[in-house]
C-alpha cells in the first residue's frame, strides 16, 4: 500500500513538474545586444525548458522603463554592462537581493554588489594600447606617468560623458583620494592630443592614423577589431598593443557586465536559475570566446586573443564602491576640463 502511495505521489509530481516547467518563463531586459546574449538564453532554454523573452535596449532606457512601469514591471532579470549603471539600478530601487551560493562561491567579493543585488557575469579590463611603431613598451609604466611631459599631444581617449571612463576614474578616487585623481585628470588632459571624440575603437584607430600615440580603450574593442571580417580592420589592429599600468602596484582597471534580478519579479525562481546558468562553465566559456571579455569563474579559458595580449593584475577595489562614486568621477573629468 506505502509503495503504491508512493509510486502514485512519485507520479504526481512529474505531472506537477513538468506542468510547471512548461509553463515557466522569464522576461530578461538586457543592454547587451540580442548577437551577444541569445545564444546563451537558447542554451538555457533546451537546458530547463524554461522559455526566456528578451527585451534589448540601451541601459538607461531599460532602467528607467522599470522605474515607470513599477510593481507592473515584467521584467524578471536585468543584464547590463558597466559597474555604473547596476549601481545606479540598485540606486533607483529596480533590483533586489540574490543571497545565492553559487554566486558567492563563483564570483570574487569585489566583483559583486556588497548587498547581493547585483553580481558581474563577465570582466572587462581598460588598459594603454600603444602604437607599435612609435612607442616603446619600456617607456610605459603607470597610468599616473602618463600625465608626464613626454607625452604631451600624444593621448587619445574618448570623452568623460562614457561610463567607462567614468568608472575608470572613480576607480582611481576610491585607490588614491579626489585631491590626487584631480591633479592626474589634468595633466592627462593637457596631453590629449585632440578634444575627445568617438568611442573605444577610434581611439585605437586614431593611433593608428598616427593623430596619437596611445590610447586608452577596453580590450574586447581590439580584440574584436583582430578577428573582424574584413581584412583593413584587422591589419588596423595588428599595429596597436597592449601595455598593462600599474603592475607593480595597484593593477589596472576593470569594469564588468553583470545581472540582476528585478525589484518585481514575477519569476524570482526562473531569474536565479538563468543567472546560475550565467555562471556554468559552459557559458563562462561563451562569453570569454564570443565577447572576447574575461571571465569571472577562476579557471574558465581565456579566448585565444586575450590570451595574446597576455595576463595582468586587476585592481580589485569593491566595484559597489566604483559605482558609488560615479557621480563625484564625473564631477572632477568636468573640472578637469575632460570634455
Ligand atoms: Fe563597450
Amino acid at each position: 500500500m506505502t509503495t503504491y502511495i508512493s509510486r502514485l505521489f512519485v507520479l504526481f509530481s512529474l505531472v506537477i513538474f513538468s506542468a510547471q516547467s512548461l509553463s515557466a518563463e522569464v522576461n530578461v531586459y538586457s543592454a547587451r545586444k540580442e548577437a551577444l546574449i541569445k545564444p546563451i538564453l537558447d542554451d538555457f532554454t533546451e537546458a530547463t525548458g524554461i522559455k526566456v523573452n528578451l527585451v534589448t535596449g540601451g541601459a538607461d532606457a531599460l532602467i528607467s522603463r522599470m522605474q515607470s512601469e513599477g510593481q507592473f514591471s515584467p521584467a524578471d532579470v536585468l543584464i547590463t554592462t558597466d559597474v555604473g549603471r547596476l549601481v545606479r539600478a540598485k540606486q533607483v530601487g529596480v533590483t533586489q537581493v540574490n543571497a545565492d551560493e553559487t554566486i558567492f562561491s563563483n564570483v570574487p567579493a569585489y566583483l559583486r554588489d556588497e548587498d547581493a543585488h547585483w553580481t558581474a557575469l563577465t570582466l572587462r579590463a581598460r588598459p594603454i594600447m600603444y602604437a607599435k611603431d612609435r612607442v616603446k613598451p619600456e617607456a610605459l609604466s603607470t597610468m599616473q606617468a602618463l600625465t608626464d611631459e613626454e607625452w604631451k599631444n600624444r593621448i587619445c581617449i574618448r570623452s568623460s560623458n562614457n561610463i567607462y571612463n567614468q568608472s575608470m576614474v572613480s576607480g582611481m578616487i576610491q585607490n588614491q583620494g579626489e585631491v590626487k585623481t584631480l591633479e592626474w585628470a589634468k595633466g592627462l588632459v593637457a596631453n590629449f592630443a585632440r578634444t575627445p571624440k568617438g568611442g573605444d575603437r577610434d581611439q585605437i584607430k586614431a593611433v593608428v592614423a598616427g593623430e596619437c600615440d596611445i590610447a586608452i580603450a577596453n580590450t574586447y574593442y581590439l580584440a574584436g577589431m583582430l578577428n573582424a571580417d574584413d581584412e583593413a580592420t584587422r591589419k588596423v589592429a595588428e599595429q596597436v598593443a597592449v601595455f598593462w599600468p600599474d603592475q607593480e602596484s595597484i593593477g589596472a582597471h576593470v569594469n564588468i557586465s553583470g545581472v540582476s534580478v528585478a525589484k518585481h519579479a514575477k519569476n524570482v525562481d526562473a531569474a536565479k536559475a538563468l543567472i546560475r546558468f550565467m555562471l556554468t562553465d559552459e557559458a563562462q566559456a561563451w562569453y570569454a570566446e564570443t565577447n572576447h571579455e574575461y571571465p569571472v569563474k577562476v579557471g574558465t579559458k581565456w579566448s585565444e586573443t586575450l590570451k595574446a595580449m597576455g595576463t595582468f593584475k586587476a585592481q580589485d577595489v569593491s566595484l559597489t564602491k566604483v559605482g558609488e562614486t560615479n557621480a563625484k568621477a564625473l564631477m572632477l573629468m568636468d573640472s578637469a576640463g575632460w570634455r
